[in-house]
């Protein structure tokens, strides 16, 4: 008589899972919440997906950055794009979700959720790279420009627009050879390190570049390092840079559609020669482009 000793055992633990389930005051358990991809190394962006039916807002903590989340068009799932830096330490991290309801003392809290994601690692290589000298101990008035620019960058980066202006997937901004550059730790001229935090393409001088989504063009400037440089807001936090354009073709404030033409490809800025450097860039974070090219968000928004 094992069989139906068995069988009812499973019922009654079926059961026991079944009134648990009916108790919650909101379907919003572990597997409602999931990351793409979900293996999560430093330097992924993650397209984070959370089943949230009736909430008013959604946003969350991770890693030391606040996370909006936006509604999908069924106001169910809400979505952030997101991501861990290339240079984030790899181990346990908790991804904290709060989904807020309109209520009669207004909005409140209906569900807090600690999501634990591993940051496992990355395998990024190390290279050497030499460059003209002034570009490893730039002289006093190079120095000036250099701190100019970081100014510049630090004020565009303060503010980001409230929403996302990104439609569907993003598309590689050039017709050229990617590398799988991203990440490698560089030697410049055996002196001065530093992480190569965006992906090179083959594109010789005089490739169109193209914006990789909708967006809004917030920097389009020469600036010391990065050259002729366009940066796009792409809306909550979510960046693409393109530099060392021989020819910028947008200005800034500029709104831009994906595949509208930013510029030429050139050779301006710290280079070893014509190519494109190509950032994303998430909250201070730099992540790998190659990876959010494969990030499938046709059906996000
Ligand atoms: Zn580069």
């Amino acid at each position: 008589m094992v069989g139906p000793r068995i069988f009812r055992i499973s019922a009654l633990l079926l059961s026991l899972v079944w009134s648990a389930k009916l108790a919650m005051p909101l379907e919003f358990d572990d597997k409602l919440v999931t990351l793409t991809p979900e293996y999560v190394t430093a330097g992924s962006p993650e397209l984070i997906r959370v089943t949230a039916d009736g909430a008013t807002n959604v946003s969350g903590e991770w890693m030391g950055h606040k996370i909006q989340f936006f509604p999908g068009t069924d106001h169910v799932t809400w979505f952030a794009l997101a991501g861990v830096d290339v240079e984030a330490p790899e181990g346990p991290s908790t991804l904290k979700i709060h989904e807020y309801r309109d209520g009669p003392q207004g909005l409140y809290i209906n569900t807090d959720l600690n999501e634990p994601i591993d940051i496992h690692p990355a395998h990024y290589r190390t290279g050497k790279l030499t460059v003209p000298p002034k570009f490893v101990e730039p002289d006093p008035e190079e120095q000036t420009q250099i701190a100019a620019d970081a100014e510049i960058k630090t004020k565009i980066f303060a503010s980001t627009a409230a929403e996302p202006l990104w439609h569907g997937s993003f598309h590689a901004p050039v017709h050229a050879a990617p590398t799988d550059s991203f990440g490698t730790r560089r030697m410049f001229n055996g002196k001065l390190a530093s992480i190569h935090k965006g992906m090179d393409f083959r594109a010789p001088k005089g490739t169109v570049v193209r914006a990789a989504n909708s967006g809004v063009v917030v920097l389009a400037r020469p600036l010391y390092y990065e050259g002729n440089c366009v940066i796009i807001d792409h809306g909550l936090g979510i960046y693409t840079l393109s530099m060392h354009f021989s020819h910028i073709d947008v200005q800034e404030g500029q709104h831009v559609s994906a595949g509208d033409k930013l510029g030429l490809s050139g050779a301006t800025g710290r280079v070893t020669g014509p190519h494109l450097h190509w950032a994303v860039r998430w909250q201070g974070a730099y992540l790998d482009p190659a990876k959010l090219l494969r990030l499938n968000l046709t059906s996000v928004r």
